[in-house]
């Protein structure tokens, strides 16, 4: 009897890491995501229109057609690479959004469910469309491939005893939502910014050379965007997007090796 429970268990806890588990479109990496995707849609789609409300949207339109032009574009571009791949199930709750906010942080990041935000003082360091476009397309990366699902059920292993995530906010709302916004990002204000893991970084810069050549950037110049973050032209504020996103010789090195691999995907427009 006793064994046959044992067996029954382990069989559970399988099943259940086994749904757990899926694969990064591209890298094919697997990875283990405890939160179901609803969840994050909602805790994603929440806080970004908390974000927007306490933070000033710009009223420049010229930045705000750049942004949602080249965003829409990197939309369009994940949608049939997945779309080829049989995989548009998993962007099917996604509502896009992409909005300026006017602040001096060299920042930019997207929330799961495609929610985009730039921040004006990024500007001067993408530079031009194609800057915008390494940005935005390694930011979207990260959403797509579910990097800030991957790093809450760390966090929340780590910090909350595995609590499953709707439990957390019950239970520990500002904590949560803290940790939620320091995994993607936003948290400078908090003081809080996680700094993505080099997997993560190198893998949303994969994703991201592909996605924008396929949106008609070419992606070389990543090299170039990647060269003028590490040496902090542009702003005078700190670069948060530095703090997350640490750029250096071994990442523009990866960049220009998958280069030949990104350029299969570019016409140029
Ligand atoms: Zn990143």
């Amino acid at each position: 009897m006793m064994r046959s429970l044992r067996w029954a268990v382990w069989v559970a806890v399988l099943t259940f890491l086994v749904a757990a588990c899926s694969t990064v479109p591209i890298t094919g990496r697997k990875q283990l995501n405890l939160i179901p995707q609803s969840e994050m849609l909602s805790m994603s789609f929440q806080q970004y229109g908390d974000f927007l409300k306490s933070n000033k949207v710009t009223s420049n339109e010229q930045q705000v057609q750049l942004v949602r032009g080249v965003g829409g574009k990197i939309q369009k571009a994940v949608e049939s690479y997945f779309a080829q791949k049989g995989l548009s199930d998993a962007l099917k709750d996604y509502k896009w959004e992409f909005n300026v906010v006017e602040s001096k942080e060299v920042n930019a990041w997207c929330m799961p469910g495609g929610k985009v935000v730039v921040y004006t003082g990024i500007l001067p360091v993408t530079k031009t469309e194609a800057g915008l476009a390494v940005v935005m397309g390694h930011e979207i990366a990260h959403a797509v491939a579910e990097h800030g699902g991957e790093r809450m059920s760390q966090e929340l292993i780590a910090n909350m005893g595995g609590m499953l995530l709707s439990k957390a906010l019950e239970e520990k709302p500002e904590a949560t939502k803290s940790l939620w916004l320091s995994v993607y990002g936003v948290g400078a204000q908090f003081g809080a910014l996680l700094p993505f893991s080099r997997t993560h970084e190198s893998e949303a810069d994969h994703l991201g050379l592909v996605f924008m050549a396929m949106a008609g950037y070419d992606p070389n110049e990543a090299v170039s965007f990647w060269t003028r973050m590490s040496q902090g032209s542009g702003g005078q504020a700190p670069p948060e997007f530095m703090s997350t996103h640490p750029s250096d010789q071994t990442r523009i090195a990866n960049i220009q090796k998958e280069l030949p691999e990104a350029m299969q995907y570019y016409t140029p427009r």
